[in-house]
C-alpha cells in the first residue's frame, strides 16, 4: 500500500515490503482467504470450513458468506478519504455485494495524530457545493486520536485513517469503498480514481456523532469491555492478568491477541495470533498477561 509501513512486524508477521498496510487476520473473502494453522483443520481455507462444517459456526444459512473481516492496519501515511454504502445500496449498485459497517480499536497513535470521522456540511446542497469547489479540507471533520480510542463507522460516514495510526478493524466482509478525496496525490504518476457521484449518493447529511459507551464486566483477574453491539457484530476487548474463565454464548467468536501472551485452554497464544472459538465452545479458560479483541456476530 502506498501508505503502509513496517509496524506489522511487531506482531510477528513476515512483511512482503516496507510499505505493508494491512494484515487480514481473519478473513474468508475471495481477495484474502485465510488458512487455518494447527489442529484438526490445519491447512484448510476458512471459506471451505465455513461451507463444509457449518456446525462450527452455529449453522448459518447455506447462502450466507462468512460475515466478518478482521484486519490490523498500519498507516505510515494518510489513507484516502472514503465512504461505504449500506447493504441495500450495495446490493442494487454493486452486483449484490454487501455494504460495509466497520469499527476501529486504536492500538497506537503517534503524538498529534488525527483521524477523519464525519464532515462539516449542514445540508446536501452545501455538501455538493463544497465537493464541487474542491473545499475538502474545510469539509472533512478531523479529530485527535490516541491509543485505546474506539470508533464505529456506519455506512454513509466519511472516514479516513491518517498517518501514524495503528488499529484493529472489525468489519462486514466487503470490499465496496467509494473514494471521496485522495489529497491530490499521485500513484505511479497518476491520481487514483475518485467516486464522487456514488459518494454523494451515500454520504449521510448532516453527520451525527454517536458516542461510544463501553460497558465493563469485571472478572477476578480479567476485564471484558464491550465497545459496540450492532446488527453485524459485537466487539469486546479482553484484558487478562492472571487466570479467568470467560463464558461464551451464541454463534462463534473470533479473538485477536493485540498485546502480551498466555494460554487459551492449554494452547499458547501471543500478540499477533488470530483464532476462532467455535459455536458451543462454552467457557474459555485463559491465563497469562495479554489483551485481545473478541468479536461475535
Ligand atoms: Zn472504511
Amino acid at each position: 500500500m502506498i501508505w503502509g509501513g513496517t509496524k506489522l512486524a511487531d506482531f510477528g508477521y513476515v512483511l512482503p515490503s516496507d510499505r505493508t498496510g494491512e494484515c487480514w487476520g481473519i478473513s474468508a473473502h475471495e481477495k484474502g482467504d485465510c488458512t487455518v494453522r494447527g489442529g484438526r483443520f490445519d491447512g484448510q481455507k476458512l471459506s471451505e470450513l465455513w461451507k463444509t462444517r457449518p456446525e462450527l459456526f452455529g449453522n448459518p444459512g447455506a447462502d450466507e458468506d462468512f460475515p466478518l473481516l478482521i484486519k490490523i492496519i498500519d498507516a505510515q501515511d494518510d489513507l484516502s478519504i472514503q465512504v461505504h454504502p449500506d447493504d441495500a445500496y450495495a446490493a442494487e449498485h454493486e452486483n449484490g455485494a454487501c455494504g460495509k459497517t466497520e469499527c476501529w480499536y486504536v492500538l497506537d497513535a503517534a503524538e498529534g495524530a488525527t483521524i477523519v470521522i464525519g464532515h462539516n456540511a449542514k445540508t446536501p446542497e452545501e455538501l455538493r457545493s463544497m465537493i464541487a469547489g474542491g473545499r475538502f479540507r474545510e469539509l472533512i471533520r478531523e479529530i485527535p486520536v490516541k491509543a485505546g480510542d474506539f470508533f464505529q463507522i456506519e455506512p454513509g460516514t466519511v472516514h479516513a485513517i491518517k498517518k501514524g495510526t495503528l488499529l484493529l478493524e472489525t468489519q462486514e466482509s466487503s470490499d465496496v469503498t467509494y473514494r471521496l478525496y485522495d489529497y491530490d496525490r499521485l500513484q505511479n504518476g497518476v491520481k487514483r480514481p475518485l467516486h464522487i457521484a456514488r459518494s454523494l449518493d451515500v454520504i449521510r447529511v448532516p453527520f451525527e456523532e454517536k458516542p461510544i459507551e463501553p460497558t465493563v464486566r469485571n472478572f477476578p483477574e480479567a476485564v471484558l469491555t464491550r465497545y459496540v453491539d450492532c446488527r453485524f457484530y459485537t466487539v469486546y476487548k479482553l484484558d487478562v492478568d492472571g487466570t479467568a474463565e470467560i463464558p461464551l454464548s451464541g454463534m462463534f467468536h473470533t479473538m485477536s491477541v493485540i498485546e502480551g501472551e498466555g494460554f487459551l485452554d492449554g494452547n499458547r497464544i501471543a500478540k499477533g495470533d488470530h483464532m476462532i472459538l467455535a459455536a458451543g465452545y462454552g467457557e474459555m479458560h485463559v491465563t497469562g498477561r495479554f489483551a485481545a479483541i473478541v468479536t461475535r456476530v
